[in-house]
């Protein structure tokens, strides 16, 4: 007989880390995305369900145009510190030590990007509810 007390489910986060490991909203569980952050060809193939719980992660036709503001903010928030930085680290150089730089930051924020701000918009503007009972044991 298995000890009831000492289930261990793998979806006990905190809201805020899964949206930072970029989880299923509703299992806290589910991958939302099929590779890592790294697979630069690969970055926005996501899983039209959860893999766990079988969410469907697009919860309204068109949602996912909604996280383009949310990508829109991080990018403003990204190039706001980069050119801080730029002024304060490098003396405020002339205007080509900006117009390199930042262009290259962004582009290169681009899968980060975009994925973190699908994890924050469904997890924030989803509404869809936490059910822990639907993840998988830690077998
Ligand atoms: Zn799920």
């Amino acid at each position: 007989m298995k000890d009831y007390q000492n289930i261990q489910f793998d979806n006990q986060r905190s809201r805020f880390q899964a949206i930072t490991e970029m989880r299923c909203p509703q299992c806290r569980q589910g991958k939302m995305f099929k590779y890592s952050n790294w697979r630069i060809d690969k970055f926005d193939d996501m899983h039209q369900n959860c893999p766990v719980c079988n969410l469907h992660f697009e919860v309204e036709p068109g949602f996912w145009y909604g996280a383009m503001f949310v990508s829109y903010a991080f990018s403003i928030l990204i190039l706001g510190i980069l050119g801080l930085i730029i002024y304060w680290g490098f003396g405020d150089p002339s205007i080509m030590g900006y117009i390199i730089p930042i262009p290259i930051v962004s582009l290169l924020a681009v899968p980060f990007n975009f994925r973190m701000s699908r994890s924050v918009f469904l997890h924030l503007f989803g509404f869809v509810k936490y059910k822990p009972e639907l993840g998988k044991l830690v077998a």
